[in-house]
């Protein structure tokens, strides 16, 4: 049998050109804090993204949380259960209430027809998320934050590189925040991002991500610790430099996979949006049962047994954890519902051979009767 497929595999540089990355931390013993690979890693960022203001954070997670608190928010908050735990966790962690708005059924991010019947004199944010980096329908969240004056923290996690309408994905609403954890197209080991266009939500974000210490001899706020340390800038810094060939790749097995299951009856594919340029982060494909003739984990099982790793991306969603003890119903985001038990994401990384795109499509395509 042939070696094992994982649905994903971190992106790395060569070896010594690591090592050659970090060999000035010997001479200058600057391990954390803001030093020089962060404060070059952040420069690098800000062009590549194409936004006024990036700041780094230890995870993707932490970028969220310290967000929402550098927001100073109080009440409700609008998101979506189809995403990883993170979103919603970063909600609730901050000690407000997250309300479930259901997803559009081609896109899969937050359905603006569906928001603002959920905004009551509670409300404070939206956070829409991304989703396998499609991107939501920002003027219509725009306009509806604008009239309710709501906050906007997009989850950006998935859409490191993106461009809409030839703006940096980073440059929408308050705060855009990224996940360059290890699985995701960019990664510093684990790492993560907020851009923004407000300084002040800067600075608040700044001295949050460092216990809220503002001085020498000031702690203005209960922060966290949330620094990203050089090693991982020094990562960051490298896969940056080749995270183009990366993404390029990435399309290729994309293009290999449309042309085996596009087409097929019981196979929706993800949707091309014509103003994103696109990472190519994740092949999820819904499959409808009733056409299709095999069930989602009937799939998913036959691709186990050939030693190929998919994942059911986004199963459970959100708002059934039990974590929360049945605080929230289900039947609210009843589109989220039906596409969390058919999606599968498939094995999807810059060096996953074609061959191996064509066996896994083969095996898929041997289940449909
Ligand atoms: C990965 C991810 C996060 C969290 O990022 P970490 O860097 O793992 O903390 C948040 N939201 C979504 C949608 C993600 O996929």
């Amino acid at each position: 049998m042939s070696d094992p497929i994982l649905v994903t595999r971190s992106s790395m540089p060569d070896y010594d050109e690591y090592i050659s990355e970090i060999k000035d931390m010997w001479e200058n013993h600057w391990l954390t804090n803001m030093g020089p690979k962060h404060k070059q890693l952040q420069a690098m960022l800000k062009e590549y993204m194409g936004v006024e203001n990036v700041d780094l954070f230890t995870n993707g997670h932490m970028a969220i949380e310290l967000t929402l608190q550098a927001l100073n928010l109080q009440g409700e908050v609008i998101t979506t259960p189809f995403t990883f735990a993170s979103t919603t966790h970063a909600i609730v962690r901050n000690k407000l209430e997250p309300v479930f708005c259901d997803i559009d059924p081609v896109t899969y991010t937050i359905d603006t027809e569906k928001l603002e019947s959920l905004i009551t004199d509670r409300t404070c944010a939206i956070m829409p998320v991304h989703v396998y980096g499609n991107v939501c329908n920002i003027e219509e969240i725009d306009r509806i934050a604008k009239k309710h004056e709501l906050k906007i923290v997009y989850d950006a996690a998935h859409t490191f590189g993106e461009t809409y309408k030839g703006k940096g994905i980073g440059s929408f609403g308050d705060a855009s925040c990224f996940s360059f954890h290890a699985t995701k197209v960019f990664n510093s080991i684990e790492g993560g991002a907020v851009c923004f266009s407000n300084p002040s939500l800067g600075k608040k974000l700044y001295d949050l991500k460092n216990f809220g210490i503002h001085g020498p001899e000031e702690v203005s706020a209960v922060g966290a610790n949330a620094k990203m340390n050089e090693f991982c800038a020094a990562m960051g810094i490298c896969n940056l430099r080749h995270v183009d060939e990366e993404i390029a790749k990435r399309k290729a097995v994309v293009e290999r996979y449309n042309s085996h299951l596009s087409g097929v009856d019981g196979i929706q594919l993800n949707a091309v949006q014509p103003d994103v340029k696109s990472n190519y982060a994740y092949y999820p494909v819904v499959f409808d049962e009733k056409v299709f003739g095999a069930s989602r984990s009937e799939i998913f099982e036959k691709l186990a047994e050939n030693g190929i790793g998919a994942r059911k991306y986004f199963y459970p969603l959100t708002n059934t954890f039990s974590a929360f003890h049945g605080k929230y119903d289900v039947n609210q985001t009843p589109v989220a519902l039906h596409i969390s038990k058919r999606v599968l994401t498939l094995p999807l990384y810059a060096d996953l051979a074609l061959e191996d795109v064509d066996r896994i499509c083969e095996i898929i395509l041997s289940c449909k009767k």
